[in-house]
């Protein structure tokens, strides 16, 4: 290669270097990955290649981090290790939950409710369009918050029915009382999953008190790696597999495992729980700094599902009044280096509306933030934020209208 294409080859990488700085403020998309996890991925890469399915030495070796890895997240519970299935990530997991619980199960009812996770609702609508369950839905408030009460009615309607109810809205940071809910369903007899994609890795939750009959969870959401997660099943024999092939993850889950995947989400998950408290506080500080530092320089804004005072402690939802801001916020943002989700997805060129922020009542016509801190982040960076917003803003900057 010539010194000039050399060069060339460097272009790019000095262009990246040469940009404003980044902020990530997208943490419920998705988590970079922990410097400790890393480190324990590179170390499974190298040392076990084995298949875990092989009888030799390296694939025992392979098949011992799996079986550790399964021990340790589930020991982080308080269940069985045999109640943990690895999977590709969430929406798998979700999948598995919900269409293997269906297939190997004569129940007919399903009870959810509008502001579930697509990985929900688009496999009770696939059901639903089989002719396999009647899926019911019960109200959500201006809140986030679930009817209890009606949830209640439509469990003791539609005896033995499956309830799929998220931990946490990954949205509004709306949290369910997922202690509550699993005891309604206990004395109704209602089976009841959770997808605790957005809770696992920022709470403790002891699944084994729990009268949680499956539940989801994803490494990326808690600083591990994309394409790994696990299903929780409280009774073995009561889903059937999906995918088919060479029976591991005891036949539920045919497919060679991802075992740095595995070892990177215990890992995630075992950093996640040693330092919980004290993310929780710094995290829980970051929040607070950043909506009073909005009320303050941008009196306009509105919290949407009062996630400004409740919800997960990383995450706010917030509108801004179209006078000041317009549907480019999250573009014109993202122009200044700073990662955010909208409340509008603009897909193809076209701007698609929350439908979670429709389901609560937010006016969807304002364009609204979704802010999802993590560890990583800093008061400087939310400084920033605010300074780029108040850029941003038509009435100080005509030119961004
Ligand atoms: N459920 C919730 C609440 C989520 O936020 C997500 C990810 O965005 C998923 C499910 C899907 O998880 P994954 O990306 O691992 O498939």
């Amino acid at each position: 290669m010539g010194g000039k294409e050399f060069l060339l080859l460097l272009l790019p990488e000095k262009k990246i270097k040469m940009r404003k700085r980044i902020v990530y403020f997208d943490n419920a998309a998705t988590t970079s990955m922990d410097f400790e996890v890393i480190d324990e991925m590179i170390r499974i890469y190298n040392d076990f290649y084995g298949n875990p399915s092989s009888i030799h030495s390296l694939g025992r070796a392979s098949r011992v981090i799996i079986e550790d890895s399964r021990r340790l997240i589930a020991e982080l519970l308080n269940v069985n290790s045999d109640e943990i299935y690895f999977t590709s990530g969430g929406t798998e997991a979700v999948n598995i939950a919900i269409s293997g619980f269906i297939h190997a199960n004569s129940i007919k009812n399903v009870i959810t409710s509008s502001i579930e996770h697509p990985a929900v609702l688009k496999t009770l609508e696939y059901l639903s369009g089989k002719g396999l369950i009647n899926t019911h839905f019960v109200n959500v408030n201006h809140n986030g918050e679930i009817d209890l009460e009606e949830l209640k009615k439509l469990i003791m309607k539609n005896m033995s029915a499956l309830v799929c109810l998220m931990h946490a809205n990954n949205e509004t940071g709306v949290v369910l009382p997922v202690a509550e809910v699993s005891a309604i369903c206990e004395n109704c007899g209602a089976f009841f999953m959770s997808d605790m994609v957005q809770t696992t890795g920022k709470y403790k939750i002891d699944l084994g008190s729990l009268h949680v009959d499956l539940a989801a969870a994803s490494a990326h959401k808690f600083h591990g790696p994309k394409g790994i997660g696990f299903l929780y099943s409280r009774k073995s024999g009561i889903l059937q597999p999906l995918v088919f092939g060479g029976k591991q993850e005891r036949a539920l889950r045919s497919g060679t495992e991802n075992i740095a995947g595995i070892a990177g989400m215990a890992k995630a998950m075992e950093v996640a729980n040693r330092d919980m408290q004290k993310n929780e506080l710094r995290i829980t500080a970051l929040k607070n700094y950043c909506v009073a530092q909005l009320r303050k320089h941008i009196p306009s804004v509105t919290f949407n599902a009062e996630s400004d005072k409740s919800g997960l402690y990383n995450l706010f939802n917030v509108s801004f009044s179209l006078e000041e801001y317009n549907d480019m916020l999250v573009q014109l943002l993202d122009m200044e280096g700073i990662c955010v989700s909208g409340g509008s997805a603009c897909s193809s060129g076209a701007v698609k509306y929350s439908p979670v922020l429709k389901a609560i009542g937010a006016d969807i016509s304002r364009p609204a933030l979704r802010i999802a801190f993590s560890k990583y982040n800093s008061i400087d960076e939310i400084d920033y934020f605010i300074n780029a917003l108040i850029d941003i803003n038509i009435k100080n900057n005509p030119l961004k209208k």
